[in-house]
């Protein structure tokens, strides 16, 4: 691995409002990434499996020696320009609904290939400084802009109890606005093999907690769940989660992207973790995810959260192979969370009014 590579603004692009191409997630039909890197460093990240050549070549000329194998070290701040990401709101409240996939709910999602609200840290306490306060800046300001210049949902997911200081600017988008954490467990120490630079999770769930009781409106990635995690660690995990009355609950079991298993792999044996890579092993790998996508689906159920619980099987759980070797029952399955569309308060309002 390089060393650590902080830059402020010294990303060409400026950020903006993009079209993405989720399948079968229902998060959203747009994102905004403020950063092109994210230092939380989770060992099982998928994003460097979706960077282009171009996106390659920047980070190379950027300094970074391997973007997938030294993800977690670096984070550059996008530019900021106004009229460029105004350019990009208008496009998006102007797209027809019918030109948008059905399951987004017509929202932009804060963040999808990085934290927006992660703590960079640059090569001296001044940068850091200087970085934080201009990101801090810069995402209140996307915020603002987009409640004020477009009808458009905003779905944010963070892993950071930064999200704090937002909560006020949440607040004033009334049901347009759904607050979401990825709390894969409550297991503070397992966590740190596999998101080291990610706080704690039991902030985490302190932070949903906050939130519920300011009055803003939450659902809870339990994604994506490490292989330790039996049922009993899921049942806590559900467990506290119903509490907060989450608008969903979406579940996934990691998944093999990119080099993330050697890095994972890495990471555990620097912290004298007994790595279970055998579970990632192609067959071995579909016989765990469905098992711990089912499991947890039942652990759900059992404590209330069926209703709003939305698995997410991977594409490969629901190739024609797959489908075959596990019978028709869990191909009806798969197409039920495939179909699924994830709520959304002024939707639960409208069915309220109806
Ligand atoms: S917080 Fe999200 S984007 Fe950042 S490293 Fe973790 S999974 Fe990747």
């Amino acid at each position: 691995m390089n060393k650590l590579i902080i830059q402020a603004g010294h990303w060409e692009h400026p950020v903006t409002i993009n079209r993405n191409k989720y399948q079968h997630k229902s998060l959203s039909c747009w994102s905004i990434n403020p950063f092109v890197g994210c230092q939380h460093a989770c060992r099982f990240c998928y994003v460097p499996s979706t960077f282009s050549p171009p996106v390659e070549a920047l980070l190379t000329k950027a300094g970074v020696g391997d973007g997938d194998n030294d993800w977690g070290q670096y984070a550059f701040l996008r530019r900021w320009d106004e009229a460029a990401f105004l350019k990009s709101l208008v496009l998006a409240e102007q797209t027809l609904v019918s030109e948008l996939n059905i399951d987004g709910n017509r929202a932009v999602m804060l963040s999808t290939t990085t934290d927006a609200y992660q703590t960079l840290r640059g090569s001296n306490a001044s940068e850091t400084l200087e970085l934080n306060e201009r990101a801090r800046v810069m995402v209140r300001r996307m915020l603002e802009l987009i409640r004020d210049r477009s009808t458009v949902n905003v779905r944010i997911l963070t892993r950071s109890p930064l999200a704090r200081q937002d909560f006020d600017l949440y607040k004033t988008f009334g049901d347009r606005l759904l607050f979401g954490m990825s709390l894969p467990t409550l297991n503070d120490q397992l966590a740190r093999v596999y998101e080291p630079k990610a706080p704690a999770p039991t902030k985490r769930l302190e932070t949903l907690k906050l939130a519920v009781s300011t009055g803003i409106p939450v659902y809870v990635a339990v994604a994506p769940t490490y292989p330790e995690q039996d049922e009993e660690d899921l049942a806590k995990v559900l467990g506290a989660v119903v509490s907060l009355q989450p608008v969903t609950v979406f579940h996934e079991p990691i998944q093999i992207r990119a080099n993330n298993v050697p890095r994972m792999k890495l990471e555990a044996e620097a912290v004298g973790h007994e790595f279970k890579e055998d579970v990632f092993v192609d067959a071995e790998w579909e016989r765990y995810a469905i098992s711990q996508l089912q499991t947890a689906q039942a652990v759900a159920t059992k404590l209330g959260l069926g209703p709003v619980f939305h698995p997410w099987p991977d594409a490969k759980l629901g190739i024609r192979r797959v489908r075959h070797a596990f019978g028709p029952k869990y191909s009806a399955w798969i197409d039920e969370c495939w179909n699924r569309i994830s709520a959304w308060p002024c939707r639960q309002q409208e069915r309220k009014a109806a």
